[in-house]
């Protein structure tokens, strides 16, 4: 196979985290042809590939003529990484006016909203994760040549967190990142807004593990895609309000006010963002 890997509006940690693969990359690098790298290559033309491992969203009109170019020079396209997924971090961007751009500074124009992939180029395979685990990268590469099922994970961050919620009451919340926890408790028991009820798993829980919560980096699980609102707040809102037992009015109320964090990755999608914003309180 001819494999292309492309950063668009990217920070290079997707980048990085197919690297930390280590070995078995080099493997299967070896079995195959890079056939374009953006960080590799000393030239801008992307050639026709079999795989484009596409990172980053779209954010500028340069950006826009790169993924009209991976639309019309690649056979199949992962996108890799939530900022490819979802639009991501960038997104988070939306919230400001585009910085003016003196004409001649020679920068691409920025667009008014930064979009997801999907919005220009056909894609196979969507991997999120910020970034997504180096195995899972790999998995997705070789279910492309027809030696494996793609990778695929219905369950949740706290499907493989070996933490353990206990059905108590909360005195107060915080989005303190954790730290002190004992182990084997759930972050939610000690107020900290951990977002593994809601967001898709295939991380082994990597942030709950170390005692930090889970900022929803893989995006919305499939049990909240498949809700009839498709909206991680009101999962989020469901959960918090049974394992604590606490007043629902009160976990809305706490929630709303922190919606920002809970769509830091995924406020860019179009689908997940139009079905939330009815939801959210007060709008
Ligand atoms: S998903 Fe995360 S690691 Fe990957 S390019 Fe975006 S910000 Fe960087
Ligand atoms: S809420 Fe967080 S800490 Fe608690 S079980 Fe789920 S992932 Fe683990
Ligand atoms: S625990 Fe949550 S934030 Fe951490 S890597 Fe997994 S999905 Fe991302």
């Amino acid at each position: 196979m001819y494999i292309a890997t492309v950063a668009l509006c990217a920070c290079g940690g997707c980048h990085n985290s197919l690297l930390a693969a280590g070995e078995p990359f080099v493997s299967l690098l070896s079995e195959h042809t890079i056939s374009f790298s953006s960080y590799l290559f000393d030239r801008r033309t992307i050639s026709p590939s079999d795989v484009v491992l596409a990172t980053g969203g779209i954010r500028n009109h340069e950006e826009l003529e790169i993924a009209r170019e991976i639309e019309r020079t690649s056979r199949k396209v992962i996108a890799v990484g939530s900022c490819a997924v979802y639009g991501g971090l960038p997104g988070a961007r939306d919230r400001e006016e585009p910085p003016a751009v003196s004409e001649g500074a020679g920068l691409p124009e920025m667009l008014e909203n930064v979009m997801p992939l999907d919005s220009i180029v056909g894609v196979e395979l969507y991997l999120p994760g910020c970034p997504p685990p180096p195995g899972l990268i790999l998995e997705s590469l070789k279910s492309l040549e027809g030696r494996y099922e793609p990778p695929h994970f219905d369950g949740t961050v706290c499907s493989e967190c070996p933490r353990t919620v206990e059905v108590k009451p909360v005195k107060s919340w915080s989005l303190h990142p954790g730290c002190g926890v004992p182990e084997g408790s759930c972050l939610l028991n000690h107020g900290l807004l951990c977002l593994g009820p809601v967001t898709r798993g295939g991380c082994l829980a990597a942030c709950p593990l170390e005692g930090s919560i889970c900022i929803g980096c893989r995006g919305p699980s499939d049990m909240v895609l498949s809700s009839q609102l498709h909206s991680m707040y009101s999962d989020m809102v469901k959960y918090v309000t049974l394992s604590t037992a606490s007043r629902r009015e009160k976990v809305e109320k706490k929630l709303s006010a922190v919606l920002e964090t809970i769509y830091l990755f995924t406020r860019r999608d179009p689908v997940i963002r139009a079905k939330v914003k009815e939801r959210v309180p007060g709008e």
